[in-house]
């Protein structure tokens, strides 16, 4: 049984000091992993890594937490972000590496806008990102990875906007998605992939919600090193812990762990044109 990890980011501050140790503990459990790049710096350390390793990938993108400075808190450390626009110039040098599969991860985050600046303008320097960075994958045939938070309706519309003319041929993939069956179902209709991670185990209304999303349309992701799930919970996660999104994912389906193992697998595999 193998295991993808759609979405982590084992090359974060987070594993300094035991970040090969991670990885070679995932890859012994028979779980590769797709290493997500959040901004320039950590794009760069994700393609370091994915060179080091078979069975590990990486991508390259902008975070919307990473357009504007601020300070926010989560379960790891405390992150204070310098500001960064997507610069396609330093994005070119890096997008033609065999290791890299996708742009992302970028997008909407209407749930976390600094302080000291008007969301109006946040939101607009956050749609006008999204769009460089769609077009980049475009003109580089590259899926997406999609970050999404409260802004689906405007998500949305800038997926279709593209498809429509003519571009994301390579699609991508909503990760950590926690919409409606309304939201998931009009991703489908875009060809879009959705990922599900550790939210799932306390969340009784995504269950209901994932319940509804068909297998074929899913992929399984930890978001490492957050989002750590029971028996784990507030330490820090690893990829090899997407066994349990598995696990969960296969009592909500009514299926077999291996059915679910498989099923994301070949998911991943397509979506990110994974050499497997
Ligand atoms: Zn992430």
């Amino acid at each position: 049984m193998k295991f993808i990890d759609s979405h982590c980011h084992v090359q974060f501050r987070a594993y300094l000091d035991d970040m090969d140790e991670v990885v070679k503990r995932s890859l012994s459990e028979d779980v590769f992993m797709i290493s997500i790049g959040t901004q320039s710096d950590t794009s760069k350390s994700a393609i370091e890594l994915a060179e080091r390793y078979d069975g590990v990938w990486a991508t390259i993108g902008l975070h919307p937490n990473h357009l504007h400075k601020q300070e926010f808190f989560d379960t790891n450390e405390q992150i204070k972000t310098r500001s960064e626009t997507f610069d396609s110039a330093v994005y070119e040098k890096m997008v033609q590496h065999e290791k890299v599969v996708a742009i992302g991860e970028f997008g909407l985050d209407y749930y976390r806008i600094p302080d000291g600046y008007e969301p109006s303008v946040v939101i607009q320097d956050q749609i006008n990102d999204c769009i460089k960075q769609l077009k980049f994958a475009s003109k580089y045939n590259k899926p997406v990875v999609i970050h999404c938070r409260d802004a689906h309706e405007k998500q949305f519309e800038l997926l279709k906007n593209e498809i429509d003319a003519g571009g994301l041929t390579k699609r991508g993939v909503i990760h950590s998605f926690t919409g409606n069956v309304e939201e998931a179902t009009r991703y489908a209709e875009l060809e879009f992939y959705i990922g599900v991670n550790g939210i799932l185990t306390f969340s009784k209304e995504l269950q209901a919600v994932i319940k509804e999303v068909p297998l074929e349309q899913l992929v399984i992701e930890t978001d490492a090193p957050y989002l750590t799930l029971p028996p784990f919970r507030g330490k820090r996660n690893e990829p090899r812990y997407v066994k349990y999104v598995a696990e969960l994912l296969a009592e909500i389906k009514g299926v077999t762990v291996e059915e679910i193992a498989e099923v994301t697998a070949k998911n991943t595999i397509k979506l990110f044109n994974l050499p497997l």
